[in-house]
């Protein structure tokens, strides 16, 4: 059986693992990734729920409505404030979008497979060679999902 994934807080006092090689990686240009995370993009990945274990520390939970009218909980460490990872997304369900930087081995895993919000996207970031969404990728080109005031989540 192939080792398990690990990842820790800054500090050090939470850390999770979970078993299955992530599928959907992306890169998020919203604005809430941004102000949520203090980083030009959020980088995460997406682990089924029953596959992430905590293995120790107590994350804060900061519930709220996103732009895009659904609700999530960002995790983060009371200790040293690392947004680590989010759950009870109402937009997906049974899934845990985790934070690629908390990764104790952030090249284990594949690269983005694609970018979104890139119309929320820092001018002189560069776009990576993979598919590039304004919105959401389930929005479809000039719908009002696409035009509509948007988070990730
Ligand atoms: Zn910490
Ligand atoms: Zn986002």
């Amino acid at each position: 059986m192939p080792e398990k994934f690990t990842g820790r807080c800054e500090c050090g006092a939470i850390t999770y693992e979970f078993s299955d090689a992530p599928e959907f990686v992306a890169n998020c240009h919203c604005r809430d990734c941004q102000r949520s995370s203090g980083a030009v993009t959020g980088s995460y990945f997406s682990v089924a729920e029953d596959d992430f274990t905590l293995l120790s520390g107590n994350p804060k939970g900061y519930s709220y409505v996103v732009a895009s009218g659904n609700t999530v909980v960002r995790n983060f460490c009371p200790e040293c404030g690392a947004r680590v990872f989010t759950d009870h997304l109402s937009g997906f369900p049974g899934q845990v979008f985790v934070m690629l930087g908390s990764l104790d081995d952030p090249e284990r895993i594949e690269p983005p497979i694609m970018e979104i919000f890139t119309r929320d996207r820092i001018s002189w970031t560069k776009a990576l060679d993979v598919p590039q969404f304004p919105a959401r990728p389930d929005a479809a080109p000039g719908s009002p999902e696409e035009s509509a005031p948007g988070g990730c989540g």
